[in-house]
């Protein structure tokens, strides 16, 4: 944002995202004041104590009183009551935006507030994270050479958008724009799904005779990769897939088509068929290995 005076920031949600968000844009330069509030007042401490920002507020609309632009960071079921609150701080020229990651759940939260999308509400998705929950987790450089996804409305401002999409460069990411459902629709294959599986897996592990004796205790380098996912944030997990239930539903369906295939071929010996599924992932995955890392 060369050329841009410095701006009045307010995040409500210390968390990992909205307190990353907040040392990044720091770190670039491009806010005065960081204003925070978190339902939780222990991530408001800590936010204070490492310098995340610069003032605690005594609820979202006083974090967002006087802001240039409002960062709703909560988990997406929290949308419309984080921005309700917020609605009685904004001002006529507050740019409120969020980094939810579901999209059309998101918008119809803000209808629910304000009977309509207003103009200067930005929708935005950072395609970066981590399983780690909280601002004490809150790193800088966490959004670096990741993709951001915007979901314009129909009533977009577009200043408001410019502002939004210069300030996820300002913090290194890679910002692409696309509708909110054709987001969930994506998202709900590559996020929503594996996490399923992943805490589904681990779940039916943990299950089994010998879960503590044997089988956890053995586990190796592949099991953590797999599973690394479903160290994630329950509620934030449990808030995703119900905003997003239909379009993960539909995967999930297929995915266990899938594995009732699998079962067959194991059943009935069919291994060669096997083996050929097998070796259509591994290319599929060395195909878009790239752009997967
Ligand atoms: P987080 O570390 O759990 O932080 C969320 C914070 O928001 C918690 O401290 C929570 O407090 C607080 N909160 C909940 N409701 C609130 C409300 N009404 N007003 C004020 N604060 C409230 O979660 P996160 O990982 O930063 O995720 C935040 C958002 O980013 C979510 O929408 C998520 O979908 C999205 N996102 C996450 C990732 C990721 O990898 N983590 C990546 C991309 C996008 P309580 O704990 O008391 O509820």
């Amino acid at each position: 944002m060369s050329g841009v005076a410095p701006i009045r920031l307010a995040i409500v949600g210390l968390g990992l995202i909205g307190g990353s968000l907040a040392r990044a844009l720091r770190e670039a330069g491009v806010v005065s004041n960081i204003a925070g509030f978190d339902r939780d007042p222990e991530q408001i401490r800590i936010a204070l104590e490492l310098g995340v920002i610069d003032r605690a507020a005594t609820d979202a609309a006083d974090a967002v009183r006087g802001a240039d632009v409002a960062v709703i960071a909560v988990p997406v079921l929290a949308t419309a009551a984080a921005v309700a609150a917020c609605k009685p701080g904004l001002g006529p020229n507050t740019i409120l935006t969020d980094v939810g990651s579901t999209k059309q759940s998101v918008l119809d939260a803000v209808i629910s507030v304000f009977g309509e999308i207003p103009p200067r509400f930005v929708a935005a998705h950072p395609i970066a994270g981590t399983e780690k929950s909280g601002v004490a987790h809150a790193k800088a450089d966490l959004f670096r050479n990741h993709r951001l996804i915007l979901t314009p409305h129909p009533a977009q401002d577009a200043q408001a958008l410019a502002t939004v999409e210069a300030l996820w460069t300002a913090v290194g990411a890679r910002v692409v724009k696309m509708e909110a459902t054709r987001h969930d629709a994506i998202f709900a294959a590559t996020s929503h799904l594996p996490h399923l599986l992943a805490y589904s897996f681990v779940d039916m592990l943990d299950q089994l005779d010998g879960a503590d004796a044997d089988i956890f205790p053995n586990a190796g380098g592949g099991f953590r990769d797999f599973t690394r996912i479903a160290s994630s944030s329950p509620r934030m997990w449990h808030d995703i897939l119900r905003a997003n239930a239909g379009p993960v539903a539909k995967l999930l369906r297929k995915q266990i088509d899938e594995l009732n295939g699998l079962l067959q071929m194991i059943e009935t010996g069919d291994w060669d068929a096997m083996r050929t599924v097998f070796e259509r992932a591994r290319a599929a995955r060395e195909r878009h290995l790239t752009r997967i890392e």
